[in-house]
């Protein structure tokens, strides 16, 4: 995994528009979308590539290297939303 997605995500999908691998979901036009809290970067598809970083005006998107400790629970919700 290269990227995630932390809790202050807003949903407004800026980086689904930059993702070039469409890895960033739920997006507005799947059902899981309504319901789910944040957006979730999935590892498998995720090139590492960082295009998603400066478009997230919320500043949600962190490399996995740089989450705090508080933070590293989002490694396994971003993996988990792609495993059910
Ligand atoms: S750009 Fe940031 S706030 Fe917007 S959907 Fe993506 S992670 Fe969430
Ligand atoms: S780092 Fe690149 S591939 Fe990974 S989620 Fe962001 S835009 Fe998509």
């Amino acid at each position: 995994m290269a990227y995630v997605i932390t809790s202050s995500c807003i949903k407004d999908e800026l980086c689904v528009d930059v993702c070039p691998t469409d890895c960033i979901h739920p997006k507005k036009d799947e059902p899981e979308f309504e319901a789910a809290t944040q957006l979730y970067v999935d590892p498998q598809g995720c090139i590492d590539c960082g295009a998603c970083v400066p478009v997230c005006t919320s500043d949600s998107i962190k490399p996995v290297e740089d989450l705090t400790e508080d933070q590293e629970e989002f490694v396994a919700s971003n993996a988990g939303f792609f495993c059910k």
